[in-house]
This record gives structure tokens, C-alpha cells and sequence, in this order.
């Protein structure tokens, strides 16, 4: 199999495509929507602390802006592409209005591995970014947010420049700020919980007592560890959680057939990036190969790290006890992979419905920040739930109605709302 077969962005057109046709989509539409409006390819010159400067390639991609602003994290990555950000910033057009929220589709990337740098030169990594951008976003015309490996501190610096820039407060530029900031309460557990919102649904949907249910998890970053945490106090047991040993450049799976306690898990990251290994073993847990989180005997999966983890390859190795996938990642399952998916009959909650939970709550601290005024964290929680409860549901009963799986049902919901917005708009 080529490797172009899993670039993502030849990936996200495929599915639209299949679903453009499925749906009739006129010809025009299918061009605009299949590729992105808008595309900012830029260097940015760091002074680094050793006294050299280091120069990095960074893009903001603004997939589609008919509903509203668009709307996308930035992801700091050494592996970082541009048909990457393609396909994420085209993700983000669906995953918005898949939720229904007033937002378009984009995403940035730079290419950077920020494990390696100080504060000091991520900082003016940051700035240097908007310094490129300040032009090209703002409040309503795209407002950026943390992804990969970026924090509510690189969003503060980022607001900061901005702000420096523009000459005013302008909080509704960039979400995932930090609470008192112009953050939202809520914003850094807000993905995983939406995740699990989702789980939660789907798991009433086929019966099963979530408190009965085993899970394996890829990752342990923002999205997982909060979906883990919910995920447990909900009565679930998670038995595998597969993470990144920064020392050793390859990631371990920590297992335990009776379930590991999350807080002890999170101890076994050392501050070098490093996993214990000795320490989780005295904890009982088995340390294992790095892709064993997919080959356990457990009802759930959750591949909440990077694109491509689910292949025909590693499918191979998925237990038939599996009867939910939900992608907490965004792009973890390929095409080729989905069909065996669908031959199994398992149900599979796709990326752009069961992560939309972070951008949702970014819309809440649009919102807060804009009007200046803030929420309780549980107003901000129950806000998040009854939104994704509700497009979980209208995903999951189109799916019912017309025998398709989740993946294409979310996308004939969000595909239309967008088609619908680019005619009214006269764009078509
Ligand atoms: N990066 C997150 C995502 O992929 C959040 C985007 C946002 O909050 O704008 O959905």
C-alpha cells in the first residue's frame, strides 16, 4: 500500500467525494468544497537562546467560511505537512457544522518540535506566527485555538501580539486562552468530555451498562485524559492506555486486566518525557509494545492520538469483542479500514462528531469573550453535553433511516449545512 493512499488530504477528499455523490452534489459545489478557499504559507525567523536563528515553516488554512468565522487549532509538530493541515482545516469546516455552530473550517501548523525548545523560544515562536497572520484573522474572519502539542499559554502569547498589533482587546481572536484570561471554565476538558458524551449515547443505543465496559485509549494528552476521567467516574474500567516516551522516541502500552488508576498513570511521566517503567511495573500494570492498546480484549476503543492508527494491518490484531470505536483523534482510521470496520458491525463514532466537543466549547468562549461576560464551569457542562447529545442523536438517526454508517451520515448532515450556506450566499 502507497504511502500517498494515507495522506490525509487525498483521504478527506475521498470521503467527500463519495458523499458529494451519494448526495447529488452539484458539480460546482463539490470544487469549492473539496479544497481549501483560502491558504497562508509563511516563514517565521526565531531568535533560538543559543544566539543562532532558526527559521520554520508554518501555514494557516481556511478551508470554508460561509457559516461563520473560520475556526481551527494550530498544532505544533516535527511531522507536520501541509496536506495535514489541508485536511484538518477541512475536518473543522464539517466537525462545526456537523454540531451546528455559526463557524467555518480552518487549521495551522508549524513545523517545530516544541519538546525541544525553551519557553523562551516558544514564546517568540507565537508571536512571530501572528506577526505573519495579524492580517489574516481576527475575531470574525478566523480565530485560531490550541491542538496539537500547543497550550493555553501559546494562545496567550498569541492574543498578546495580536493585541499589540491591533492596538485593542480583542479576546474573541484565538480560544483556548487560559481561565481568567478570556478562557472558558470547562474548554480543557471540554473535548474528551464530548467524546464521552458521545460514548455514553452510543452505549444506551446498544443496551450495554457503560459500568459493565472495558476501554483501551491511544494517548494520553488533552483529549484522552479527559476522556479517560469521564469515562471512569462513569463506572467504566480502563485497562489500557497506549503513551509517548519522549527519551526513547517510540510509545509503551501500560495495562492492567483489573484497571489502572489514572492518577498513578499519569505519575509514570517523568519530567525528561520519559516513562517509568520500573514504577508501573510495581504498581502491578504490564508494560508493553506500543500498538498492544489496540489488541486487548476490551468493548471500547479510543484512538485519541494521531491519524492512521486503524489500518486493514493493525484492524488485524482488534479484538471481536470491540463493539464501539470512538475517534478522539481526528483522522485515526483510514478508508480501507472503515469498510472492515462497517463488515464487523461495529460502531464506530467519527472523528469530526465525537471531537467536536473542544470547538463547541470554543464557540462558548467566543461568546463569554466577545460579550465579556462568563459561565460556571457547569453551565458551560451542560451546554456541551445537550450539544453534542443532540447531534449525536440526529448523526445517529440518519444513520438508522437510511442504512449508512456514522461516518457518512455525520457527513450528509454537515456536507448539506454547508452546500446550504455557499448557495445562500449566492457563491454557486
Ligand atoms: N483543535 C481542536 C479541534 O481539532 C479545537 C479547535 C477549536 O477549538 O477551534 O477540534
Amino acid at each position: 500500500m502507497g504511502e500517498e493512499k494515507y495522506n490525509p488530504y487525498l483521504i478527506a477528499q475521498s470521503q467527500f467525494d463519495s458523499v458529494a455523490e451519494m448526495i447529488g452534489l452539484d458539480q460546482s459545489t463539490r470544487q469549492l468544497l473539496r479544497q481549501p478557499s483560502r491558504e497562508f504559507h509563511f516563514t517565521i525567523p526565531v531568535k533560538m537562546d543559543d544566539g543562532t536563528t532558526k527559521v520554520f515553516n508554518a501555514y494557516r488554512i481556511q478551508h470554508n467560511d460561509a457559516r461563520g468565522p473560520a475556526k481551527g487549532g494550530i498544532r505544533f509538530h516535527p511531522d507536520e505537512t501541509v496536506d495535514t493541515i489541508r485536511a484538518l482545516a477541512m475536518w473543522m469546516t464539517w466537525k462545526c457544522a456537523v454540531v451546528d455552530i455559526p463557524l467555518g473550517g480552518g487549521k495551522g501548523g508549524v513545523i517545530c518540535d516544541p519538546r525541544t525548545m525553551s519557553p523562551g523560544e516558544q514564546e517568540r515562536l507565537c508571536r512571530g506566527y501572528i506577526r505573519q497572520l495579524a492580517k489574516n484573522i481576527g475575531p470574525v474572519v478566523d480565530v485560531p485555538a490550541p491542538d496539537v502539542m500547543t497550550c493555553p499559554q501559546h494562545m496567550m502569547w498569541m492574543l498578546d501580539e495580536y493585541e499589540v498589533i491591533t492596538g485593542g482587546h480583542y479576546p474573541g481572536v484565538i480560544t483556548g486562552k487560559p481561565v481568567g484570561m478570556g478562557g472558558s471554565l470547562g474548554r480543557t476538558e471540554a473535548t474528551g468530555y464530548g467524546v464521552i458524551y458521545c460514548l455514553r449515547e452510543a452505549l444506551k443505543i446498544l443496551n450495554i451498562d457503560i459500568a459493565s465496559t472495558t476501554a483501551s485509549i491511544q494517548g494520553f494528552g488533552n483529549v484522552a485524559e479527559h476522556a479517560a476521567r469521564l469515562y471512569t467516574q462513569m463506572g467504566g474500567t480502563v485497562v489500557a492506555i497506549s503513551r509517548w516516551d519522549n527519551v526513547e522516541k517510540k510509545s509503551y502500552t501500560i495495562y492492567s486486566p483489573n484497571g489502572l488508576d489514572l492518577d498513578r498513570f499519569a505519575s509514570l511521566k517523568e519530567p525528561c518525557g520519559a516513562i517509568d517503567k520500573a514504577k508501573a511495573r510495581a504498581f502491578g500494570y504490564e508494560v508493553l509494545d506500543g500498538d498492544a492498546w489496540l489488541a486487548q480484549d476490551v468493548d471500547i476503543l479510543l484512538p485519541c492520538a494521531l491519524e492512521n492508527q486503524l489500518t486493514p494491518e493493525t484492524f488485524a490484531k482488534v479484538s471481536p469483542r470491540v463493539k464501539v470505536i470512538c475517534e478522539g483523534a481526528n483522522g485515526p482510521t483510514t478508508p480501507d479500514c472503515d469498510e472492515l470496520i462497517k463488515a464487523r458491525n461495529i460502531m464506530l463514532i467519527p472523528d469530526f462528531l465525537c471531537n467536536a466537543g473542544g470547538v463547541t466549547c470554543s464557540y462558548f468562549e467566543q461568546i463569554q469573550s466577545n460579550t465579556n461576560s462568563y459561565w460556571s464551569k457547569e453551565e458551560v457542562l451542560s451546554k456541551l453535553d445537550a450539544k453534542m447529545t443532540a447531534a449525536f442523536k440526529d448523526v445517529y438517526e440518519l444513520a438508522e433511516k437510511e442504512g449508512l454508517y456514522l461516518r457518512d451520515a455525520a457527513y450528509v448532515i454537515a456536507i448539506k449545512r454547508v452546500a446550504e450556506a455557499v448557495k445562500l450566499r449566492g457563491w454557486v
